[in-house]
């Protein structure tokens, strides 16, 4: 379907991407589509108005970038959304990637997901390199699946991690915990998921985008979850690191590994390697601000890669040192108008 794919070797003009505060640039994420089957009610409004189809990029773009960020040093993607598995072809766009960790320029290529499509897509994945997928799920009560994702089917999502299983892959279940909705799940939640051989990462909500809800009704601190934990198990330190924002903990009576993620009550910035790419081409050098740089312009103006990999070590040279989100019942409206589907979690 496309032109021969240009591969990541280094031209004498790539040079690593370093931020100014010495940060070095070697991971990038990736939202394919701001589209979702699902409508998780901390994530979305139930009638969220989508991009038209036209201001995406095509595949071949989304390829031609994440190429460009390989070339100069990236070693990890995520691919991710919106749901990046509902996207037209998408498998297009993970065998054409998978030649970077071929070529070992790449380390790692992986997705997130909320595990909707997963029957359909696990074999394929792994069979272009994929090792570890993401998926999230926040309860395993029938009941509460359908009133925290709208539009959601529990039995779709745990057939799919069945398959993601069968197929090899690695996976790591992401649950956002929410105030009143699936605090008390949490612990079985964790049995479930290292009875399973699956780790898992507990996140805070974050106050991005117009949502139907108050933030301060959801939001449930992590530290007050992990007090909680450890008075049923014992939780220590882990240096286990994936390049993400995640601390982990080591269970004693499960042997898994427990990930939080609290952008509210410990501010992860310090050690951010990452940025993140829209399904337009906007690169947004924090989650938790509105500054982007287009890279759409860029791309498009020549076939060469030159303008392309200008602009984005000027957008490094921009990357902010971090991010001040907050949530109490001052602050109404969101920190960020943009919805955690546009730049991808
Ligand atoms: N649709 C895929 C999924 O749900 O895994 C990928 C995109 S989703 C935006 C990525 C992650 O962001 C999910 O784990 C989701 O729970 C999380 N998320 C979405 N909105 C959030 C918010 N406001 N605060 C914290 N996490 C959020
Ligand atoms: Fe869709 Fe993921 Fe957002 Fe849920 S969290 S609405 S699955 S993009």
């Amino acid at each position: 379907m496309w032109g021969a794919p240009a591969p990541a070797t280094l031209s004498p003009t790539d040079r690593p991407l370093v931020d100014p505060f010495g940060r070095t640039i070697s991971y990038l994420r990736v939202s394919v589509t701001d589209r979702c089957d699902f409508r998780c009610v901390y994530c979305m409004s139930e009638d969220m108005a989508f991009l038209p189809k036209r201001d995406l990029l095509t595949l071949e773009e989304l390829d031609r970038i994440c190429t460009a960020f390989v070339r100069q040093g990236v070693r990890k993607l995520r691919i991710t959304g919106g749901e990046p598995l509902v996207r037209r072809d998408i498998m297009t766009l993970f065998r054409s990637l998978s030649r970077h960790l071929e070529t070992e320029a790449l380390d790692e290529l992986t997705v997130t997901t909320n595990g909707s499509q997963l029957s359909r897509y696990a074999a394929d994945l792994a069979a272009c390199g994929v090792k570890r997928v993401n998926v999230s799920l926040d309860t395993l009560d029938d009941a509460t699946f359908r009133s925290i994702t709208r539009w959601g089917d529990l039995t779709k999502v745990l057939t799919g991690l069945d398959a993601a299983q069968r197929a090899g892959l690695k996976v790591k279940i992401n649950t956002v915990a929410l105030k009143g909705v699936n605090e008390d799940e949490i612990e079985s939640l964790l049995t479930w998921a290292h009875g399973r051989g699956m780790d898992l990462t507990l996140i805070e909500v974050m106050p991005l985008g117009e949502i139907d809800a108050h933030r301060v009704d959801q939001y449930l601190p992590l530290s007050v979850v992990r007090a909680r934990l450890s008075q049923r198990f014992t939780l220590s330190e882990n240096a286990y690191r994936t390049g993400g924002p995640a601390r982990y903990v080591t269970v004693a009576e499960t042997g898994g590994t427990l990930g939080f993620i609290t952008p509210l009550t410990h501010n992860f910035c310090e050690s951010c390697n990452r940025v993140r790419l829209t399904c337009t081409g906007q690169l947004f050098m924090c989650l938790g601000q509105e500054d982007a740089a287009d890279l759409r312009a860029p791309l498009r103006q020549s076939e060469d890669d030159a303008l392309l990999s200008s602009a984005i070590e000027a957008a490094i040279a921009r990357k902010p040192k971090g991010h001040d989100f907050v949530i109490d019942r001052r602050h109404t409206t969101p920190a960020l108008t943009r919805h955690m589907s546009v730049t991808g979690g």
